[in-house]
């Protein structure tokens, strides 16, 4: 029996809560690179920043009304399961042991986190596991002496050449939509009992508002 080559797209992050700007990429990237499926990964502890205001159940809950009916948007809680602080190289090697060589796996970040990329932990076996999917934004610059510049030089790959590639390549995307929304931004306007609808799902926005769920909290 051979094995089934999944294509999928990993986007990890807090999600806290999740927004418009996480959906709307997952589905763009689902599209223009043919992805079975896109994972969004909810991090249970970040190494690199303080801990989430939400419980790990109730932003898992935010996003699992977020891509409620939405067919190859899934939420994966492999991060949330284990009860030591989330790595991107565990959860990429939970993956590959999941899916198989065959699989091709992309890990999702915006050209910002790439551009400190070599201060993550492993980040030499991260490229071993899964290929880059960079998110370009207009006027961002890596700057041409870092070794971050050497390896997208080095390693870069068309999005249309992606089939049977699955892993060790860097893949540049401009997204059409580049929605400037931050969960950050949301937490912010909440604190101040400012609305945040049409920044997030409507079934969100509900969800804060019932379980009140920021400070101040308008929703
Ligand atoms: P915060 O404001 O709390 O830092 P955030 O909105 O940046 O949160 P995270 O939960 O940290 O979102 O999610 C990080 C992931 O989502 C990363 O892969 C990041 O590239 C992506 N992401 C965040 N905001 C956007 C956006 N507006 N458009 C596209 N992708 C986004």
């Amino acid at each position: 029996m051979t094995e089934k080559a999944n294509v999928i797209a990993v986007m990890g992050g807090t999600f806290d809560p999740v927004h418009n700007g996480h959906l709307r990429s997952a589905l763009e990237l689902k599209e223009l690179l043919a992805l079975d499926e896109v994972h969004l990964v909810p991090c249970h502890q970040t190494p690199h920043r303080k801990q989430p205001g939400r419980t790990s159940q109730q932003r898992l809950d935010m996003l699992k009304l977020a891509v409620k009916g939405e067919e190859g948007l899934c939420i994966d809680d492999r991060e949330l399961r284990l009860d030591q602080p989330s790595y991107s190289v565990l959860t990429l090697q939970s993956l590959r042991d999941e899916l198989g060589d065959n699989a091709v796996i992309c890990w999702v970040m915006g050209v910002d986190a790439f551009a400190h990329f070599t201060r993550w932990h492993q980040w030499q076996r991260i490229l071993e596991l899964a290929n880059l999917v960079v998110m370009t934004r207009p006027g961002f610059e890596l700057d041409p002496d870092s070794e971050e510049a050497r390896l997208w030089r080095d390693l870069q790959l068309d999005p249309v050449k992606l089939e049977g590639q699955s892993q060790g390549r860097i893949i540049p995307v401009r997204l059409p939509s580049q929605l400037e929304i931050s969960a950050t931004y949301i937490r912010d306007q909440l604190a101040v009992k400012r609305s945040v609808r049409y920044l997030l799902p409507e079934s969100v926005v509900d969800y804060i508002a019932e379980n009140r769920l920021y400070a101040g909290t308008l929703a």
